[in-house]
């Protein structure tokens, strides 16, 4: 076996330094040559790091200037990483806790999480390596959630190794141990990766070592050292060629083990590794009691104990130093997150300031387009308002002229029918007035006389017509001429009274009972108003009583209140059916057409009444039940203004 020497290490390591810093000079940096160059330099460091960190460390330190040249963070990481690994190797762990530390920081600021989850996982070796597991453990769990993340199978195989040799160390939980060992195992042998393989099975292999399980625990420890231990590095292949040595003295092969056990001393010495140094002694004692050898297990026996001291004390300083570091690394970290988090609040303000602002600018665009509707749909209205606007006007307009046609052609209407009346009832008198003297004449024969009253009697009915067209034409145009005097009211309704009675006895000979009175009506009472017009509308109503009625009573009565007279004229006729009580009092409607017995009459009289109670200051209604009786009302002020 060749084994190169440190000094001879030295001097590669410097030939291969100056041929990077000449071929940099040379070729001047472009991205191809410094992607070729830093390549080159970690597989060194890859290859170096195991068995000579000292080295590494150097080469490391070349490789951050070069990926700092080529702007190249990615490697820089990478060797800051390596450069903490080395550290540890050497045990100079606040340096090496540093660049590691420093690497994260990088890595996390440019979202390298494989580079993050690598740092992080070295970082755990510093605490492993101090036997500070716990910790380790803590390092080795996140450095694998973040190799998952970014699916690094490489960093997920390397720290589940750890952290199954965190469940071994600081826990004796030798099921996980082997579980995470076994999983490590499987990655690295899917990768082809021998050094790690071996290096896996060198670890399980101590695994059953502690649990005294020896035979499987040589059975892998032999086949991690194969090749004399080439991929292990020296300083394993020691402690694995101690650890045997120890499986064999407890098995009595002496001299196998006693030879395993000093070899591997040998190479523990060698590469520094004083714990293994101390393991050595330790064990070599044992097995010098073990074959009675009492002296030489005394003289290894304090051998290991000198070195066990100074260890231990070396290993307080340092546990307090790391503790420091670790303190002063999760401030650091706190700090970050609360930078993170100001950071992350910043931004969050900042998208809800813009949030807002877009609510603003939409609520603004709404705005603009509310009004621009409005002020459309205002010239709309506007439009249509003095569309409308007009077509009232014109209509109006329109309907003023109509409503002075109507009024024009109503009053010429009223005209004719007046001068109409006037000219028809001049003849109708004659014909009357020669009609009663032919039944008055003696010689005339009854036939004759009969003929007579007949003409008499339909020349009356006609000129009452006529009369009752002309009164209403001369309401209707304001022609009627109102006679305001003082008269005495009792005998006025008197008067009335006598006259419709003699009427009713002479129409229904004893079958209607008219009857008379009056209430707080004094004989000597005189009221101010139209007599005439009184009469007009008194002999209406008491006239239609007569007409209407077949059998009963008609009652005529006047009652006197504080300054008003109501007249009430009752009858039990055949009364009027309540769908025509609203068009009572319009002209021409009779309500009885199809009974030829009450069929006289044109429908004036109502409306006349209504027109005359009206000019003088008083109220006309009714109230009917239709088959048993009307009851029509006048009220009257007993002192016309
Ligand atoms: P007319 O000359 O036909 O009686 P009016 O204007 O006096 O005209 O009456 C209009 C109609 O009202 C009558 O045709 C009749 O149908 C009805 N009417 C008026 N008074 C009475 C009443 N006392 N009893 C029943 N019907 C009546």
């Amino acid at each position: 076996m060749i084994v190169i020497s440190l000094q001879m290490q030295r001097h590669i390591f410097v030939y291969v330094l100056l041929t990077f810093l000449y071929n940099n000079v040379r070729a001047g940096i472009t991205s191809d040559s410094c992607i070729n160059r830093v390549d080159s330099l970690l597989g060194i460091v890859t290859s170096l790091a195991p068995s000579n960190p000292t080295l590494a460390i150097e080469v490391c330190r070349a490789g951050i200037k070069l990926s700092e040249d080529c702007s190249d963070t990615l490697s820089l990481i990478e060797f800051k990483t390596l450069l903490g690994r080395s550290y540890t190797m050497t045990a100079n762990y606040p340096v090496a806790l540093k660049e590691l530390f420093e690497a994260q920081n990088l890595a996390r600021k440019i979202e390298d999480t494989s580079g993050e989850a690598f740092s992080i996982m070295s970082q755990g070796n510093v605490f492993f390596y101090h036997k500070l597991y716990t910790e380790a453990h803590a390092y080795y769990s996140k450095a694998i959630e973040l190799a998952k993340t970014c699916g690094d199978s490489i960093l997920i195989g390397s720290a589940s190794h750890n952290y199954g040799l965190t469940f071994f160390n600081a826990f004796k939980n030798y099921d996980s141990a082997f579980y995470y060992l076994n999983k490590a195992l499987n990655i690295f042998i899917a990768q082809g990766d021998s050094a790690k393989v071996l290096f896996t099975l060198y670890n399980i292999g101590s695994n059953y070592y502690d649990q005294a399980k020896y035979e499987l625990a040589i059975k892998y420890i032999q086949e991690a050292i194969q090749s004399s231990g080439k991929y292990l590095g020296n300083a394993f292949y020691g402690d694995a060629l101690i650890t045997l040595g120890d499986i064999y003295s407890r098995q009595k092969n002496y001299p196998l083990s006693e030879k395993y056990m000093l070899k591997g001393l040998e190479l523990a010495k060698q590469n520094n590794m004083l714990y293994y140094v101390e393991k050595g002694y330790y064990y070599l004692s044992n097995h010098y009691r073990r074959k009675g050898n009492f002296p030489k297990a005394y003289e290894f026996s304090s051998k290991a104990l000198n070195l066990k001291d100074s260890l231990e004390k070396r290993d307080v300083a340092n546990k307090i130093a790391i503790l420091k570091i670790k303190y002063d690394l999760e401030s650091k970290e706190q700090e970050i997150k609360l930078l993170t988090t100001e950071k992350s609040l910043a931004q969050e303000k900042l998208k809800k300031g813009k949030i807002l602002q877009n609510i603003t600018i939409l609520v603004l665009v709404l705005v603009v387009i509310i009004t621009i509707l409005g002020i459309k749909q205002f010239r709309i209205q506007k439009r249509f308002n003095e569309k409308l606007q007009k077509q009232v006007y014109d209509k109006t307009h329109e309907l003023s002229y109509a409503l002075k046609r109507a009024e024009k052609s109503d009053e010429l209407k009223s005209k004719f029918l007046q001068n109409m009346s006037h000219e028809v009832r001049t003849p109708l008198n004659a014909i009357h007035g020669f009609s009663e003297l032919l039944s008055e004449q003696s010689d005339s024969s009854d036939a004759q006389k009969e003929f007579a009253s007949n003409i008499i009697r339909n020349s009356n009915y006609l000129i009452e017509l006529f009369d009752n067209i002309t009164l209403i034409s001369r309401l209707e145009t304001n022609d009627y001429r109102f006679n305001f005097n003082q008269f005495n009211v009792y005998q006025f309704l008197d008067t009335l009274a006598e006259k419709f009675t003699y009427r009713s006895q002479e129409k229904h000979h004893g079958q209607v009972e008219f009857v008379f009175g009056t209430e707080n009506v004094d004989v000597e009472l005189l009221i101010n108003n139209d007599y005439e017009s009184l009469k007009i509308v008194l002999y209406n109503l008491l006239d239609n009583a007569l007409k209407y009625t077949t059998s009963g009573t008609i009652i005529f009565k006047a009652q006197k209140f504080d300054n008003y007279l109501l007249f009430t004229v009752s009858d039990t006729g055949i009364g009027i059916p309540k769908e025509f009580h609203m068009q009572i009092f319009e002209k021409f409607r009779k309500f009885n057409l199809l009974d030829h017995k009450f069929n006289r009459g044109a429908g004036l009289g109502l409306p006349i009444s209504k027109l005359i109670t009206e000019k003088l200051g008083g109220e006309i209604w009714f109230d009917s039940i239709p088959g048993s009786g009307s009851n029509f009302f006048v009220k009257i002020p007993m002192n016309k203004a």
